[in-house]
């Protein structure tokens, strides 16, 4: 009896550590499908309405642009999955055990500094900076630069599909700001079961609402992380106020993005070796708290 529950308890766990994954990437290819839909079909909720006539070219420049977003959003978070920030498989030993180094009792193990144990993924991880719900993973030394440059382009892929829908918020809104409408974008999913509205309508304000949601909460975080990568801080050393691995502008972003930084961002697959093992970091300030 008590082997099913752990077994049950082991496949809903599993489950759950999947779903934001799952719902992100569904997300994604809907808000995808839906700027394409504006652009190639018709950028209004009603039939009647006049549309913007784009010529071909400026069609396929829009559709080009939306799926350079999508794929590298895809082929980032594809590698930031498959590459383990883990102190596993990694020869910690011979290093000279100094300033920084403790001793973890999960992983039994002695850890560089910068390292911290994550209880979600089990297991030690170089200069971690946190765990990251949506994926699942922790972002650590190896992995950095894949979340940076997917969490950049999750930026101005919601900036591009805010601005394309626009157009359906100004339709829903012609009609002046009634209950309806406002109900519409507040609640459409009470306002699809409840039907007061067609499919279409709540589909077209369901991605509208998910765009600029989406991106004020990616924008916190985009933001938040460019300010953390220039600091040269993870968000551990931010909570705890110390900033002792700060390398200037330049040193940060090699260390963040790698030797390519300036280039690597626009592909995944532009090598950009970060310099570093992971394991010893040049100390240029106090270890201890500023505050
Ligand atoms: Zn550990
Ligand atoms: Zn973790």
């Amino acid at each position: 009896m008590t082997s099913l529950a752990s077994r049950v308890f082991f496949r809903v766990d599993r489950v759950c550590r999947h779903l934001p994954v799952v719902l992100n990437t569904f997300l994604v290819f809907s808000i995808t499908g839906e700027v394409s839909y504006l652009v190639l079909v018709e950028p209004s909720l009603e039939a009647d309405q006049n549309k913007t006539v784009w010529s071909a070219w400026w069609k396929a420049v829009h559709l080009l642009a939306q799926y350079f977003m999508l794929g590298n959003i895809c082929w980032n978070a594809l590698l930031f999955l498959r590459t383990s920030p883990s102190i596993k498989g990694v020869f910690l030993g011979g290093q000279g055990m100094g300033q920084g180094w403790r001793y973890c009792y999960t992983c039994e193990t002695h850890t560089p500094p910068r390292c911290s144990h994550c209880y979600d993924c089990k297991v030690c991880v170089l200069r971690r900076d946190h765990h990251c719900v949506f994926f699942g993973q922790c972002v650590g030394f190896r992995n950095y630069r894949y979340f940076l440059c997917c969490l950049f382009f999750m930026w101005s892929g919601l900036l591009y599909a805010t601005l394309m829908n626009a157009e359906v918020f100004i339709v829903i809104l012609k009609e002046g700001v009634t209950m309806h409408s406002v109900l519409l974008l507040l609640i459409p999913w009470i306002m699809l079961v409840s039907g007061q509205v067609s499919a279409r309508a709540f589909a077209f304000a369901f991605i509208a609402d998910t765009c600029v949601v989406g991106f004020l909460l990616v924008s916190a975080f985009f933001f938040f992380h460019l300010f953390l990568m220039f600091r040269g801080q993870t968000t551990r050393e931010w909570y705890s106020t110390r900033r002792p691995y700060n390398l200037g502008l330049l040193g940060n972003l090699r260390h963040a993005l790698g030797l390519r930084w300036y280039l690597c961002w626009l592909c995944p697959l532009i090598p950009s070796p970060v310099p570093g093992d992971g394991i010893n970091f040049q100390v240029t300030g106090s270890l201890e708290p500023t505050r």
